[in-house]
């Protein structure tokens, strides 16, 4: 039996081949056509246009993570101590 599309199985090993919309900064599958997240078409790489404000946007997600897990951490001492 021959698979007419790509498995999930497909689409999990491939899952490294992620850009970002240009537009919303989702992260999105590089051949996708279209951003899942706001609908624009992406016309050829993904990041071709605004690299610069993808890497920013993407060290601001780390640093908020960074942020949200430090509060996390903090909260969870603050309440050890009572
Ligand atoms: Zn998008």
């Amino acid at each position: 039996m021959i698979d007419e599309g790509p498995s999930p199985e497909d689409v999990r090993r491939f899952s490294d081949e992620t850009g970002y919309c240009p537009a919303c900064g989702a992260e999105i599958w590089d051949a996708a056509p279209r951003c899942p997240e706001c609908g624009r078409w992406i016309d050829g790489a993904t990041e071709s246009q605004h690299p610069e404000q993808a890497a920013a946007r993407r060290k601001m997600m780390a640093l908020i993570a960074i942020l949200t897990l430090l509060g996390f951490t903090g909260l969870l001492a603050i309440l050890r101590i009572f």
